[in-house]
């Protein structure tokens, strides 16, 4: 902002609103980038044109100019007006939006990210999994390229179409916004840079992955076009549910029936493992229906460690079915022999049924 704004668009200090515009028009239509492809220093020119006409044309800022210069666009220029916002930063705002110019040059074109879902049980979460899977994505093309300026936009990663005054920008499609394109010919990739390719991904699963979990593949996804990098890669893991385990965070947990009897009087069970082994648990006296047991150490593997979780033994009483003759007697027997002071493990329930009749 060092130029007068009046001397910018060859007018002296002062001029009239109609001046302005008719000095403004005549300078846009010489330095405006379509009729100059390839001369940045009239982008400059253009760019510095439609500042000054951006203040001159709005009477307020065309005042405060006139009276304070170039500090009245300044940050903080303005002092105690309470007016802000066309400062330096502000200009570049307006004129981008106009104009659309805002944040050129090329973009390098980043890959799609891919997804890719997959299903394992119980048993190879735990374990852990390693898994080719067969998947078509584009790649980048093996062939060496070289490159030049892209023709079209000249490097600019962009093109410009008039629409009446204004011009609007989009993304070159020649180049797709890289600015550049392969020089002579390529078979494989017919100039695109990316070849479609079929290949198997090795995909590691870790031991303790959880249904949900998502791994991402860095690089693994499509190869951005003419040369640009490629996306990720997202592995999404299904957990199946198991018949026998359920998973809760670290813990294995797992529904056992015991016969009534072993319920009672105590004794040892043997339970089956996520690994397929069994192991031997004791059944203290008295067990109740519902209590849980734990088995150090016989749950889950847990995520980047070489620790297990738990497993957690829930224990239900099973009611004989079928019952003999004799085994029915001896039963009644029993329940006979239960005195009022004998019967615990009722009580809990009974109490609570008084309870609520009393209350
Ligand atoms: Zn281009
Ligand atoms: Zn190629």
């Amino acid at each position: 902002m060092a130029d007068d704004f009046y001397s910018t668009l060859g007018l002296s200090k002062g001029a009239s609103d109609s001046e302005v515009k008719a000095a403004y028009r005549k300078m846009a239509m010489k330095y405006h980038p379509d009729r100059n492809q390839g001369k940045p220093e009239t982008e400059k020119k253009f760019k510095e044109v439609s500042n000054a006409y951006e203040v001159l044309k709005d009477p307020k800022k065309k005042q405060a100019y006139d009276q304070y210069g170039h500090a009245a666009f300044e940050q903080g220029g303005m002092g105690g007006s309470g007016q802000q916002g066309f400062g330096g930063a502000g200009f570049s705002d307006i004129f981008e939006d106009i104009f659309g110019m805002g944040g050129g040059g090329p973009q390098e074109t980043r890959g799609d990210d891919l997804r890719y879902d997959i299903s394992i049980d119980l048993e190879e979460a735990f374990n852990g999994k390693n898994i080719d899977a067969p998947i078509t994505k584009m790649s980048t093309c093996p062939e060496k390229h070289s490159y030049k300026s892209c023709s079209t936009c000249d490097g600019y990663g962009k093109v410009r179409t008039q629409s009446g005054f204004f011009s609007m920008e989009r993304t070159c499609g020649r180049c797709s916004g890289t600015g550049q394109e392969i020089k002579g010919k390529c078979s494989k990739c017919a100039n695109t840079g990316r070849v479609k390719d079929n290949k198997k991904l090795k995909i590691k699963i870790p031991a303790g992955i959880e249904n949900g979990n998502r791994i991402r593949m860095t690089g693994e996804g499509e190869a951005g076009e003419l040369g640009g990098r490629s996306g990720d890669l997202y592995v999404f893991v299904n957990v199946n549910s198991h018949k026998l385990f359920e998973r809760d965070k670290n813990n294995i947990i797992c529904d056992v029936a015991i016969p009534f009897t072993t319920a009672a009087l105590g004794g040892s069970i043997e339970v089956p493992t996520i690994e397929k082994k069994m192991v031997s648990i004791n059944i203290p006296q008295g067990m109740q229906s519902g209590h849980k047991l734990r088995v150090k150490g016989k749950g889950m593997s847990i995520l980047r460690t070489d620790t297990r979780g738990d497993m957690i033994v829930r224990v239900h009483a099973e009611t004989p079915v079928n019952l003999s003759n004799s085994q029915r007697d001896l039963l009644s027997k029993f329940n006979e022999s239960l005195g009022k002071e004998n019967s615990k493990m009722t009580e809990g329930f009974f109490d609570k049924v008084k309870k609520m009749f009393n209350s």
